[in-house]
Formats: structure tokens, C-alpha cells, sequence
């Protein structure tokens, strides 16, 4: 355990001796003013790494160079653009290389799992998810129950945190597990809660699933490059995730997804086909009859989305040249400075109310402190823009801070904290 202290001092010596401290130059950082923010923003859209211009410049050469021809003679040859993605998410996921694939985006993504994974019958219809899910992921579950002639309210269980909690307890997800397992098709949850950072043990979610007889999904939006994921060996049956927060793909970034091994040949499954998920060989017969391709990538419908895997591809070259346990340690050594820090603020200012509603426990979250700033949230939240950072603000009380590992120093994470204690010793 580090004993933390509240001073630049401090940030700067852990920064000195912090081995990911480099790869901050590999990102611009936004200027306000003039001056460099500090962005804390990286959940949300992550920052550009100064690779991605040539990366997509490339691609653009090669297409005014190639024409139709790039999609075999360009330098990343468009065809299987795709395939050269696979490895590094691979990794980053904890899955086999048959097991990934990135395309279309998020939301997209999820309905197409869907399609695949909840087939529900008169018996078994139930969804189980989390209160409050990212809306885009509500409006997705709910329109699957209906397309399939269910009720949202009869068929979607969402579990909440208990009376005056933030958070979930996994034994109240067990539980409702236990409780609806006899109509139960789908455990659908994040990996990372969007808006309180809690995150979620998704192996013992995924076997408790499994045990109701049930399929476990997961929406990785805020775990991807975040936090520890191993879905294979948790058994996962599928997952997907959008590539523009801690992936740092961009605006509009390409997603992916992750489907078990166990489902590689399963032809049978149904799925929304398109020809780029046929099988290789025969995808350019043009011949009627689907033949889905081996693994994840019998999922795919349209050609390679070249331009947003080339920026996608650049910000993986770095997650490439780091090992992941490093980033994970910074990680938490990051995130417990500011949980810190924040928490000073708290006892020292109890009249303005702020609560820190992300789980203590560091295996219970990830890069992300949500605290709620009561009334005056809004105000603060402005204080800090106008000083030249970029904080997250979530209607109605919340500020959601992401420091993160890749590019963040402790330096920034101490400069924001003065700066709302600056702020908060202006309102008392
Ligand atoms: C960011 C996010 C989305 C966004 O979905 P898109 O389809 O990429 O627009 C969806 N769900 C969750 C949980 C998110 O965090």
C-alpha cells in the first residue's frame, strides 16, 4: 500500500518512478486557452494519439493510389483489414483470436448478439440487468422483448442498489438470478458501470447464469482497455464493446465483439448475415446460401470500416507495446491518488455534501470516481471548464472523473483536486 500525500511534491516523485509515464506523448491533449488541459474525459472519447493522422493518411494514399486495387495491393491490404485488429483486442479482451472481431459499433452490435443469443421461449423470456444501464442499452433490450412479443416490464428484472446504496451488491445479483432462473433466457450487464464506475465480477455472474440455465452477455463500452478481462476462461457467451473511450479509436470509433469458442461452429445459430461474414472462400463466388465464417467473424455483415480501424489500429499499437498488469497497476495506484484526494475534499467540506459513490474496493472499479456535488454541481463543474479541464457532468449531481493510465500523470490528477478544493473553500 502507498501512503498517499496531498502535494505536488508527491505526484511528481510517483510520476518519476511511474514506468507507463512516457507513453503521454504518444496523445495530443486538448488546449483551453491556449494552455493544455487536463482531460479526464478518456471514458467518454478517449484522446488522440498522435499516430492515428498518418495511420489514416496512409489509407487515403492508398486509395487515391490503388483505387479498387487497395483491397489487395494496398500497404494494409483492405480486404482482411479487419484480421490485423484481432490480435492486440484479443489480448486486451482475455479471448482467442477465433473468438474477436471488430465492427459496426456498439449498440448495432448488441442487437446483432441478441439476434444470437436471446431466442426466448414461453418458459424462458426473462432478461436480468442493471437499474439504470447506459440508455442506449435499455432502448436495445427493451425493443428485442417486444420484437419478440414480450412485455419490457414482465420480461426485464432490473436489479438496483439497496435503499440509500450507490451501488450493487453481487450477492442481490446471485440472488435474482437464483429467483428467476426457472424463466430466465439472459443475463445481460456491463462490465463497468457507466455512471457510478462500479464494476462487476463477470465470471461469478457468468457461471451463476449458466447455472440458471441462462446465457451471460456483456457491454464492455467502459471495461475495454480498462479493466482485467479474461472472457474466455470465464465462459462469456458474448460480448461487445465501442472503441472511442479507453480504446481511443475516435469519434464513431469501430466496435467489436466477442463470441465463445464453444459457438465457433454453429452454423445453426441464427444471426442476421451479410457477405463479409461468410466463410473466406467462397465469399467472392457470389452464390446463394450462407456459409458463416468459423469463430466471431461469422458475425460480420459489411466490409472492413477501413478508415475507422486504421485510427482503431494506431491507438492498439500502443496498448501493444505495454504490458497490460503495468497499466492495470498504474491503474489503481492512479485512481486510489485521486479516490484519495477526493475524499479529503469530503471530510474537509461536510456542509457541501459531496459523496464519492464509487466502490472503494479497487477490484470493484476502474479507472473512474464518480461523486455526486449536490446542488452547486453545475457551478463547479463550469469553475473547473473554465480553468482548463475537461471533467465529465451527468444530469443531475454528477461529475465523473476518469484518470487514466495510459496518459494521465498524478501531477494532473493533484492539480484537479486543488483546484475543487479551491473551488469548494470559494462556497463555504
Ligand atoms: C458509450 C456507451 C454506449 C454507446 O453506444 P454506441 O452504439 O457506440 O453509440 C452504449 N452503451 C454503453 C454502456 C456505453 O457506455
Amino acid at each position: 500500500m502507498i501512503s498517499y500525500q496531498s502535494s505536488s511534491e508527491f505526484a511528481q516523485a510517483m510520476d518519476a518512478l511511474d514506468p507507463l509515464a512516457p507513453m503521454r506523448n504518444q496523445f495530443y491533449f486538448p488546449r483551453i486557452n491556449g494552455k493544455e488541459a487536463l482531460y479526464f474525459c478518456g471514458n467518454s472519447l478517449g484522446l488522440q494519439p498522435k499516430s492515428t493522422e498518418a495511420a489514416l493518411l496512409q489509407e487515403l494514399e492508398d486509395w487515391k493510389n490503388w483505387g479498387v486495387e487497395g483491397h489487395f495491393h494496398a500497404k494494409n491490404p483492405w480486404f482482411p483489414y479487419h484480421k490485423i485488429l484481432t490480435a492486440s483486442l484479443a489480448r486486451i479482451v482475455g479471448g482467442n483470436d477465433s473468438e474477436v472481431v471488430c465492427m459496426n459499433t456498439l449498440t448495432v452490435n448488441l442487437h446483432l448478439l441478441m439476434v444470437s443469443f436471446y431466442r426466448p421461449t414461453t418458459e424462458r423470456y426473462k432478461i436480468i440487468m442493471e437499474a439504470g444501464a447506459f440508455p442506449s442499452d435499455q432502448y436495445a433490450i427493451e425493443s428485442q422483448v417486444r420484437f419478440h412479443g414480450f412485455a419490457p416490464d414482465d420480461a426485464i428484472i432490473e436489479i438496483a442498489p439497496r435503499e440509500g446504496e450507490h451501488t450493487l451488491r453481487t450477492d442481490d445479483i446471485l440472488t435474482a438470478i437464483e429467483t428467476y432462473k426457472d424463466s430466465l433466457a439472459l443475463v445481460m450487464f456491463g462490465g463497468v458501470q457507466y455512471f457510478t464506475g462500479q464494476r462487476f465480477d463477470m465470471q461469478v455472474i457468468t457461471s451463476a447464469a449458466h447455472t440458471a440455465g441462462a446465457i451471460a452477455g456483456f457491454d464492455l463500452a467502459h471495461a475495454i482497455g480498462n479493466v482485467e478481462l479474461e472472457l474466455h476462461n470465464w465462459n462469456v457467451d458474448f460480448a461487445a464493446w465501442c472503441s472511442y473511450k479507453y480504446l481511443n479509436s475516435g469519434p464513431g470509433g469501430v466496435g467489436g465483439i466477442f463470441v465463445h469458442d464453444r459457438y465457433a461452429e454453429s452454423p445453426d445459430l441464427p444471426r442476421f448475415a451479410g457477405w463479409w461474414g461468410n466463410d473466406e472462400a467462397t465469399r467472392f463466388e457470389m452464390k446463394k446460401g450462407f456459409h458463416p465464417a468459423r469463430g466471431a467473424e461469422g458475425w460480420q455483415i459489411s466490409n472492413a470500416q477501413v478508415f475507422q480501424m486504421a485510427a482503431l489500429r494506431s491507438s492498439l499499437s500502443i496498448f501493444d507495446m505495454v504490458e497490460l498488469p503495468t497499466l492495470f497497476h498504474k491503474r489503481d495506484e492512479l485512481t486510489g491518488y485521486l479516490k484519495f484526494l477526493i475524499d479529503n475534499i469530503i471530510a474537509d467540506f461536510p456542509e457541501l455534501s459531496y459523496t464519492n459513490i464509487t466502490p472503494a474496493n479497487p477490484f470493484e472499479r476502474g479507472s473512474q470516481i464518480s461523486f455526486l456535488v449536490g446542488k452547486q454541481g453545475r457551478k463547479l463543474h463550469n469553475y473547473l471548464t473554465d480553468n482548463g479541464v475537461i471533467v465529465d457532468w451527468r444530469e443531475p449531481n454528477v461529475v465523473r472523473i476518469a484518470p487514466v493510465p495510459l496518459y494521465n500523470s498524478f501531477e494532473d490528477v493533484f492539480r484537479l483536486s486543488e483546484m475543487i478544493r479551491t473551488y469548494s473553500s470559494y462556497l463555504v
